[in-house]
């Protein structure tokens, strides 16, 4: 078994744990494996473990290693600029970082354009940390409700990025605010358009406190790949 397969399977195992916790399926939870600085490797190491989801924040890396491994599912969860919108839609399962109206409007166009559905998820700075990229709360309502008429993108649900602590116990109250906006959204827009039933958040720090709060995806690079000298 390879050292990634066992770090893979220890992070299922604490998804278990904490998703028994509170009563939730781990099943509801995806584990999006973040490939950022990973060799291609450990990337065919993480198949084999049974990983089909991955991601990538860059657009170059994400289209370098979309080619290698089409038939992964590939997440882009990093910051997108519109003039590379066009390479990322149609390759990516789920945009998890889309962080202005501008964004998902060109998101639109180009899904348009290439005659699909991309579904997406709302970035939210909920933790208000003026580095952090994402909508405030307070504008989501009108996010969603011109959401709701385009055609070609799908709103799934948030995604948040919660701040570097050295406690996990410490971001809790983002991961709850997160589900709390949601919860208080279902219905705004048109209940049977806007569903948001995907919460994206909890990384190798923070992510079994996530699953406590309610995350149907966690993106974790360093628990599975290790190299945490290369994180960045
Ligand atoms: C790098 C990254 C992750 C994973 O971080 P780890 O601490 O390595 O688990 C998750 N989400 C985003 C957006 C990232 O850039």
């Amino acid at each position: 078994m390879s050292a990634v397969a066992e770090r893979y399977e220890a992070v299922r195992r604490r998804v278990r744990d904490a998703a028994d916790r509170v009563g939730r399926d781990a099943d509801d939870v995806a584990i999006v494996a973040v490939t950022k600085t990973v060799s291609p490797h450990d990337i065919i190491n993480a198949h084999s473990a049974g990983i089909r989801d991955f991601g990538e924040n860059r657009v170059q890396e994400f289209l370098g290693k979309h080619g290698l491994f089409p038939h992964a599912r590939w997440h882009f969860i990093g910051t997108l600029q519109t003039n590379k919108v066009k390479d990322v839609v149609g390759r990516a399962h789920l945009i998890h970082s889309i962080d202005s109206l501008h964004l998902l409007r060109a998101v639109e166009r180009a899904a348009t354009a290439a005659g699909i559905v991309q579904p997406v998820l709302l970035q939210v700075n909920v933790s208000g940390e003026e580095s952090k990229h994402g909508f405030e709360p307070d504008g989501l309502p009108d996010v969603l409700r011109e959401s709701v008429g385009m055609e070609s993108v799908e709103v799934r649900g948030l995604m948040t990025m919660a701040p570097l602590v050295p406690r996990a116990e410490d971001v809790r109250w983002v991961f709850r605010a997160l589900a709390e906006v949601r919860d208080s959204l279902v219905g705004t827009a048109g209940p049977d358009r806007v569903e948001l039933s995907e919460l994206s958040m909890g990384m190798s720090n923070d992510y079994a406190v996530a699953v406590e709060e309610g995350a149907t995806i966690v993106r974790v690079g360093r628990a599975i790949f290790g190299r945490p000298g290369a994180h960045r």
